[in-house]
């Protein structure tokens, strides 16, 4: 994939050039302002279109050529050409033999004739592919360079708007500079048809363009992120008050907050890539992610990394590309990959003709190159199938081991989950008297998950909603007592992820919450040891 200036690539001849989009007007509107511009490259060019409808057209000269919608005569045509010109090709992929398609090999022939032309002939010329959907033949791989057209910034959404408001004089607008930035950024990540839309749907709503369209912009941004079917745009209540314990990984997450401000580039201090959070299922690491989105107020995607594999949605790099795009194009923001473990299991088989590799091959080097400040967090319950190159330094910022709660941090969940239940007093009466109530129901739930202490306080709820009372110690103490906790069918397990986490892993909890934990456990079950490494930060 390039990340030279698309005039550099057509200066430096570079033959068949490839850009994946939807937004066809756009990027021939892109390549037409390049290649007219003799600054960017020294000889202005004539710019021909083609599709399989209407053959060759000459933009330049507003003439189409007949006898050119056949892909082997439009090649040859294009090798005749004796003026300095690009050639966009839109759908050219089908004849590469896309799903369901055998491909044309005469026309993949005819593209490989015409290259010698297009890189050493007198006459510059350079090819364009520009599809929705990225294709490219084993036999054309070398000559085919990939160019990643970004989604529309900021400024070019703000036009739009702008364009749209004076076009449509009997819409009511009462947009204040400042709202109209808010709307347009709200409205990044989608591509300008699609911001377009959603700027129309707002509009035709009430007949007024305002800042109560906000949410509008976001439902349809909400949903076009759906349509993607790799991505999901989750909006988050949560905030960091939720999340009991796990004080060091929150303190890491305080600290970072604002790092790419203004004011943190005074500090030099270089912008987080992410965090990989892994541990015992139902501790947190899914809160974690949705609190953060909070805490640092920025928009956070889900990505569906097994669905990146499925084949379901298109074809897998290019559902990467677009997932990736997407979170950059609504940058600042945070990635959230859950369970990476799983869209990683295809790695090493040769099972997917390794698909699975170049996938992963190509979220690394977006990891390690990528410039727009989009944080990831993964989170993952089983490390064995995690890559080693995905956990060498530099990948991450930081790698967290969320652990079975300590004592403290079971207080803190109970206490979390009672009050944000007990709200109606006269429910509350009876278990508001019982004395150190948190301490003692931490103390009855020794390797509890997170998940489990939230499922003792819901169920004891429903027991006492059935008999239309208050909620009595019993009923916590009775489900307590049922519950037969993950840690102990699943004993093996956890004690391999703390081997695991010893070498790897900082412990997500705090310091002085895992020496006291220490003290506290006196018996040798799966609670007694901790994993990751002790580091505050
Ligand atoms: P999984 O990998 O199985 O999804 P997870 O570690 O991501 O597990 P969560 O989904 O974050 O776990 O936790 C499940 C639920 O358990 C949370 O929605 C929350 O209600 C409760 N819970 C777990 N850990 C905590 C915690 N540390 N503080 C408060 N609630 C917690």
């Amino acid at each position: 994939m390039s990340s030279y200036k698309l005039a550099n690539l057509i200066r430096a001849r570079f033959p068949l050039i490839y850009i994946t989009t939807f937004e066809e007007d756009r990027v021939t509107k892109y390549i037409s302002s390049v290649v007219t511009d003799e600054k960017q490259v020294k000889f202005p060019r004539e710019i021909y279109q083609w599709t399989q409808t209407v053959g060759l057209y000459n933009q330049t000269q507003q003439k189409r050529i007949p006898d050119t919608e056949s892909p082997c005569k439009a090649l040859e045509y294009i090798r005749k050409v004796d003026k300095d010109s690009v050639f966009i090709l839109y759908d050219f992929h089908i004849n590469f033999g896309p799903k369901n398609r055998t491909p044309d090999y005469n026309v993949i022939r005819k593209v490989r004739d015409i290259i010698p032309d297009l890189k050493l002939g007198q006459v510059r010329k350079t090819v364009f592919f520009v599809s929705p959907e990225l294709l490219i033949p084993e036999s054309l791989q070398k000559e085919i360079t990939i160019y990643d057209f970004p989604l529309p910034d900021l400024e070019e959404i703000r036009k739009k708007l702008e364009s749209m408001i004076k076009q449509n004089l009997n819409v009511e607008n009462t947009l204040t500079e400042e709202e109209k930035d808010k709307l347009c950024k709200a409205a990044l990540g989608l591509t300008l048809q699609e911001a377009e839309s959603a700027f129309a749907l707002a509009m035709v709503n009430d007949g007024k363009i305002d800042i109560k369209d906000l949410p509008i912009i976001l439902e349809e941004k909400v949903q076009v992120i759906k349509k993607t079917g790799i991505l999901e745009f989750i909006k988050s209540d949560y905030s960091i008050k939720d999340i009991g314990g796990l004080d060091n990984l929150k303190k890491w997450l305080l600290k970072r907050n604002n790092s790419w401000s203004e004011q943190a580039k005074k500090y030099c201090i270089p912008a987080p890539k992410g965090v990989l959070v892994t541990g015992v299922p139902g501790c947190g690491k899914s809160l974690t992610a949705k609190a953060m989105s909070t805490i640092w107020q920025l928009p956070l995607l889900k990505l569906d990394f097994s669905k990146v594999f499925s084949g379901l949605v298109g074809s897998s790099e290019e559902n990467m590309r677009r997932a990736l795009a997407t979170a950059e194009a609504v940058a600042p923001s945070i990635l959230w990959i859950d369970e990476i473990e799983k869209g990683l299991s295809g790695l090493g088989s040769n099972g997917d003709s390794g698909v699975s590799s170049r996938i992963f091959g190509q979220f690394l080097t977006w990891m390690q190159e990528k410039e727009s400040p989009v944080f990831v967090i993964a989170t993952a319950n089983n490390i064995s199938n995690l890559p080693p190159e995905l956990l060498r330094k530099g990948r991450f910022d930081e790698i967290f081991f969320v652990d079975l709660p300590t004592f403290e941090e079971r207080k803190e969940i109970f206490k979390l989950h009672l009050e944000k239940r007990l709200k109606d007093k006269t429910i509350a009466s009876e278990i508001v008297t019982v004395p150190n109530l948190c301490s003692e129901l931490a103390k009855m739930t020794e390797g509890f998950i997170g998940s489990e202490i939230e499922q003792v306080v819901v169920s004891a709820l429903c027991d006492a909603f059935f008999e239309s009372r208050p909620l009595k110690f019993e009923d916590l103490a009775k489900n307590i007592q049922t519950t037969v906790p993950l840690s102990t069918t699943q004993r093996e397990q956890i004690l391999s992820l703390r081997a695991w986490a010893n070498v790897r892993a900082v412990s997500a909890a705090k310091t002085s919450d895992r020496t006291n934990y220490k003290k506290e456990i006196d018996n040798e079950n799966v609670s007694s040891s901790r994993g990751g490494r002790t580091l505050d930060f």
